[in-house]
């Protein structure tokens, strides 16, 4: 059997283990510590200097924080794209509060501007003003943030950036995460940088900072005893997780350059495929890290559907998954109020994410492109 090919897999860059055996010297063992604070750091230089970043657990932590710190409780509406993974949406649930669920537009696959303007209008008068709007930055594409923001600012309504996918993306040359008023990262295994497991919330104040870690280390006020007169979490990053990410981040800017590299060698692969699509950057505003490389295929003009693709791919062994099912189809979500059309659901339907890792090699892209081939000259068309 051949090697398993990965569609995303982690890729160290070297120094990961020096930070470790630092913390490891100094007895840092814990959820504290110079790797905490030092990959906060980098964070905040890489994304912008104005931001202020709280190093987290999980990217599903940081979307909890950043709800609670949007004052979410129970009975609350929260809009919510709904083409996007479930972690964008459950700390809703978490909250007591109720999803209302957004299409996706065409061109970055993300909340529809158009969709939204109609899911505010229509809750104002049937539902409830929403606390917040969370849109998410799919497969490392901006989402149309000009558009998306005007709209939530006409209603004077906060904007949460889910970019867990999204580290090494820009907008109009603005880092991704850094638009809302607040944004989430992310650092699981298969994300373009991992810490094994890990998040953090962008923060545009230090209050907001200071806040977000106050919360996440179980919201003990100022005193020699344990006091509490809020409820708290355990949510803060180990600083074993951090010098992981330390390592990480020397090395980010290679990451995305192989990632967008797995886009181009695509782009190339399905050139002259008719009915196959590769999610492409709409212009020159949107910089995309490629997190994983996606296409969509028109089953009729193309004269296969995704699963014929999927299956020829798994059977030599070569990682694929569909799009992500969109939260208002989701047995889970059902009864959540969803605005839109049938755009997530197509693009579900048709929509499969490739091998997209970083640390593929040419033998690797050899064999995923024979595959490929080899399916398409059988395919009748
Ligand atoms: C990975 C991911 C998350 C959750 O991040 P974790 O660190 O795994 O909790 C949230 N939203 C999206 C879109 C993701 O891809």
């Amino acid at each position: 059997m051949l090697e398993k090919i990965w569609l995303s897999s982690p890729h160290m860059g070297g120094n990961e283990i020096k930070y470790i055996h630092e913390a490891f010297a100094k007895n840092w063992v814990a959820p504290l510590g110079p790797n905490v604070n030092g990959f906060e750091e980098d964070l905040q230089d890489y994304l912008d200097s104005d931001v202020y970043v709280a190093a987290l657990s999980s990217g599903t932590a940081a979307l909890h924080l950043a709800l609670i710190q949007c004052a979410v409780g129970y009975g609350d509406e929260v809009i919510c794209q709904s083409m996007t993974f479930s972690a964008s949406a459950n700390p809703i649930a978490y909250q007591g509060a109720t999803p209302i669920f957004v299409d996706s537009e065409l061109e970055t696959w993300n909340m529809c501007p158009v969709s939204l303007r109609l899911a505010i209008e229509d809750r104002l008068v049937n539902g409830k003003k929403p606390k917040a709007i969370i849109v998410v930055h799919l497969y490392g594409m901006p989402a149309k943030m000009d558009q998306i923001l005007a709209v939530a600012d006409a209603y004077d309504i906060p904007v949460i950036e889910d970019a867990a996918e999204a580290l090494g993306s820009t907008y109009k040359g603005k880092a991704c995460g850094t638009f809302g008023r607040f944004g989430v990262l992310s650092f699981n295994g298969n994300k373009i940088i991992t810490t094994s497991g890990g998040g953090a919330l962008v923060c545009v104040n230090q209050g907001d900072k200071e806040n977000t870690v106050f919360l996440s280390t179980q919201a003990r006020d100022q005193a020699a005893h344990y006091e509490h007169s809020n409820i708290g979490y355990n949510y803060r990053m180990s600083n074993i997780c951090a010098g992981i990410g330390r390592g990480q981040m020397e090395v980010l800017n290679d990451r995305v350059v192989a990632r967008r590299a797995m886009s181009t060698f695509y782009q190339d692969l399905f050139k002259d495929v008719k009915g196959v699509s590769v999610l492409k950057e709409p212009s020159t505003d949107y910089f995309s890290n490629h997190w994983l490389s996606a296409i969509v295929i028109d089953p009729i003009i193309a004269g296969f559907t995704r699963e014929d693709l999927r299956l020829a791919l798994l059977e030599d062994n070569i990682e694929s998954r569909p799009l992500w099912k969109p939260m208002h189809l989701q047995p889970v979500f059902a009864g959540s109020p969803y605005y839109g059309g049938s755009i997530s659901e197509s693009l579900f339907n048709n929509g499969l994410c490739l091998p997209s890792g970083s640390n593929l090699s040419d033998d690797d892209r050899g064999r995923i492109k024979r595959t490929i081939s080899n399916m398409l000259a059988v395919t009748v068309r």
